[in-house]
C-alpha cells in the first residue's frame, strides 16, 4: 500500500500512521522527523532546514522531493509507505507522482484528516506535556506562536491538496476529532474498499 496520510499539524497523522506501519507492515515516512534528524545530525540539508523550520514555514520542494525520492528507494518501501507531512504542496505532489512514475508505480489513496482547527492547538499542548512529562524533548517548533504559522502555511500551500487528490481519484476523508481506535477503524475500512477496488 502506497499512502499519503493528509491533515494540518496536530491532527493525527502520526499517531494513525503508527497503528498502519503495523497493519500492514510498511514503513511510516515523515519528512518532518527525516528533517530533524538532519537537523541533529547537523547535514547541510539539516543546517538549511532549521532557521526555516523553526519559524514554521515551510522547507523548499525541492529539496523535501530529493529527500523522498531517496527514501522510497529504500529496499523497506518495496511493499509500500505512508506518508506523514509529505506532500505540502501541489509542486510536491506532482513531483511524487513524478518519482512513482519513474518506478512504475502508482499511489493508492490519500487519507485526509478532517479537525476542528479550534482544538489543535489543544492538541499540541496537550502533546508538549506528554512529552515532558515522559522525560522527552519537546520539538522547538511546538510552541503558541509557531504553531499558528504551521497552521498559517498548512491553509496557504497544503490545502489545495484535497481538490488535487478529489481530482485524480485518491482522496478519502476521515473524521480525525473521533477517538484514536474510532479513527482507526473508519482509516482501515477506507483502505480495504480501495484495495478492492
Ligand atoms: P512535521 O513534523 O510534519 O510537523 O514537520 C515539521 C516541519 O518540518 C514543518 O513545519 C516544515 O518546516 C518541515 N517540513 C516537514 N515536511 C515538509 C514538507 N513536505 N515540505 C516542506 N517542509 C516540510
Amino acid at each position: 500500500m502506497k499512502l499519503i496520510f493528509l491533515g494540518p499539524p496536530g491532527a493525527g497523522k502520526g499517531t494513525q500512521a503508527k497503528i498502519f506501519t503495523q497493519k500492514y507492515d510498511i514503513p511510516q515516512l515523515s519528512t518532518g522527523d527525516m528533517l530533524r534528524a538532519a537537523v541533529a545530525a547537523g547535514t547541510e540539508v539539516g543546517k538549511k532546514a532549521k532557521a526555516i523550520m523553526d519559524k514554521g514555514g515551510l522547507v523548499p520542494d525541492e529539496v523535501v522531493n530529493q529527500i523522498v525520492a531517496d527514501r522510497i528507494s529504500e529496499s523497506d518501501c518495496i511493499n509500500g509507505f505512508i506518508l506523514d507531512g509529505y506532500p505540502r504542496t501541489v509542486g510536491q505532489a506532482k513531483a511524487l507522482f513524478d518519482i512513482l512514475k519513474s518506478r512504475g508505480t502508482d499511489l493508492d489513496a490519500v487519507i485526509e484528516f478532517e479537525v476542528d482547527e479550534d482544538k489543535l492547538l489543544e492538541r499540541m499542548k496537550k502533546r508538549v506535556e506528554e512529552t515532558l512529562k515522559a522525560g522527552g524533548e519537546v520539538r522547538s517548533d511546538d510552541n503558541p506562536e509557531t504553531f499558528a504559522k504551521r497552521l498559517a502555511e498548512y491553509h496557504e500551500k497544503t490545502a489545495p491538496l484535497s481538490k488535487f487528490y478529489t481530482e485524480t481519484g485518491h482522496l478519502h476523508t476521515v473524521d480525525g476529532m473521533a477517538e484514536i481506535s474510532a479513527v482507526a477503524a473508519e482509516v482501515e475500512k477506507l483502505l480495504k474498499e480501495a484495495e478492492a477496488s
